[in-house]
């Protein structure tokens, strides 16, 4: 039973959305619903068969963390909403001056949910990387709270800084409004969401295939690393392969996660924009 969880589990899950995306493409509940189903399975698997059983947390910790992520969720769907409205109009006109009125609606969905894909996750790897790289942008953008659990689990892709919602969102909204892509964006914010979803979970799952074009928990581990040169790699959430391209994939085991040795109280967490703990190690300087 492990070696099938460790083997078939995220392809398995990665197949079933693609097939739901495929039969309800239009659908806007479809979005919540796949996100509700994959956090049911991935949370009871982590109960049941954690990878590292002293990350297991306890139901008032979990419960706390499923509430701020559902008022993040609300939160999110009101920036996108936000972006929407602010950059449709000057985005189409962008589109129209640099002629980028190419998006191929007849293509197969499948390959323009990838295309959607892979141009989204292009954009977050470069705001990602910014991130790790300038200090001024891990502080804006609140993204040393992500980093600063020690133990993760599935729920983690959606325990963010509030600020940080303004540049998770932009990737597939500049995408969408950019190129005009329509359902197939949604198609891709929903394979990102799970793949987040699936990178921060604790349980134990081969990157051998699956990891050559998508990242794996192994991989995002190390993102997370508490160890400065570690956590400087992997900046790809839902895909390695720009990781790959601009070389800042690696691999290897990673012993302990968070921004320093000890985890801020979630005030702090809030606070870390304006003041940030003084043992955090794996911020840009
Ligand atoms: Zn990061």
């Amino acid at each position: 039973m492990m070696t099938l969880i460790k083997y078939a589990l995220h392809p398995v899950i990665l197949l079933c959305v693609i097939g739901a995306w495929l039969m309800n493409p239009e659908s806007p509940e479809l979005y919540l619903v796949v996100l509700l189903c994959v956090q049911l399975l991935l949370g009871t698997l982590e109960y049941w068969v954690p990878a590292r059983p002293t990350w297991v947390v306890h139901a008032k910790e979990k419960i706390t963390g499923i509430l701020i992520v559902l008022v993040l969720i609300v939160c999110s769907i009101s920036v996108a909403m936000l972006y929407a409205a602010f950059l449709s109009e000057p985005l189409a006109q962008l589109r129209e001056t640099l002629n980028l009125d190419f998006w191929p609606h007849d293509w197969p969905l499948v390959v323009q949910l990838f295309m959607a894909f892979i141009l989204s996750e292009f954009i977050w790897y470069g705001i990602h990387r910014a991130e790790h790289r300038w200090h001024i942008v891990w502080r804006v953008s609140g993204h040393g709270a992500h980093h600063s659990f020690k133990r993760l689990n599935a729920l983690n892709f959606g325990l963010n800084h509030p600020l940080e919602l303004f540049f998770l969102a932009l990737p597939s909204a500049v995408v969408e409004l950019l190129f005009g892509v329509g359902a197939p964006a949604a198609g891709a914010a929903i394979l990102m969401s799970t793949q987040a979803s699936i990178v921060h979970s604790n349980i134990n799952l081969s990157p051998k295939l699956i990891g050559l074009f998508f990242t794996t928990n192994r991989y995002h581990l190390r993102h997370h690393s508490i160890v400065l040169e570690e956590s400087n790699t992997n900046y790809g959430c839902a895909t390695i392969f720009w990781d790959r391209v601009f070389g800042s994939y690696v691999d290897g085991d990673t012993i302990e996660c968070g921004v320093g040795p000890t985890e801020p109280s979630l005030v702090e967490k809030l606070m870390m924009p304006i003041k940030e703990p003084t043992d955090v190690s794996v911020a840009p300087v």
